[in-house]
């Protein structure tokens, strides 16, 4: 564009006029905000929301402490250590989510052999402090317990692609 077009341009004020127009165009068209957290949009059956450890039906944990999550989290947020039951199977005694290293990629998950630790759809979390943000076996387990439910379903819609 030659320096003369430009002058006349910005003289005309035509940047301006074409702004204008686009807020005159989105002005009549309907609102789409949504009334957060009255309203929500809809959710993925995969969204990588607050991590959760699940159970099988009769209670049992269901991770056999085979540490690949924490292997395999590129941000080395998982900490497992375990020890041998006395029925002879391994279990974890620790289990830790640090959730402000997390980067929520969702690789735990996908590495889990026994779909034990799953990330849920849970976005309403918050913390204060640094601590309230390492999440203990205890506290993922009650996780999973609260939201089995909706786990349970949404691996369900993802079963013929498994
Ligand atoms: S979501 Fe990714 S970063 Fe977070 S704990 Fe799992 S593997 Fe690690
Ligand atoms: S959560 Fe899954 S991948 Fe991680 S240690 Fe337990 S069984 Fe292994």
């Amino acid at each position: 564009m030659s320096a003369a077009v430009k002058y006349l341009r910005s003289l005309l004020l035509l940047e301006l006029l074409a702004g204008l127009a686009l807020t005159l165009k989105h002005f009549f068209r309907p609102s789409i905000t949504i009334q957060f957290p009255e309203e929500q949009t809809p959710m993925s059956n995969r969204f990588r929301g607050l991590h959760a450890l699940r159970r099988y039906p009769n209670g049992e944990e269901r991770c056999i402490a085979c540490k690949l999550c924490e292997a395999v989290c590129p941000a080395l947020a998982i900490t497992i250590e375990s020890e041998e039951r006395d029925d002879g199977t391994r279990r974890t005694s620790r289990y830790d989510i640090d959730l402000s290293k997390c980067i929520y990629c969702g690789y735990c998950e996908e590495a889990c052999p026994v779909d034990s630790i799953v990330m849920t759809r849970e976005i309403q979390y918050h913390a204060e402090e640094r601590s309230e943000l390492l999440y203990d076996k205890a506290k993922l387990l009650a996780q999973g317990d609260a939201l089995e439910e909706q786990i349970a379903a949404d691996r369900a819609l993802d079963a013929p692609y498994r």
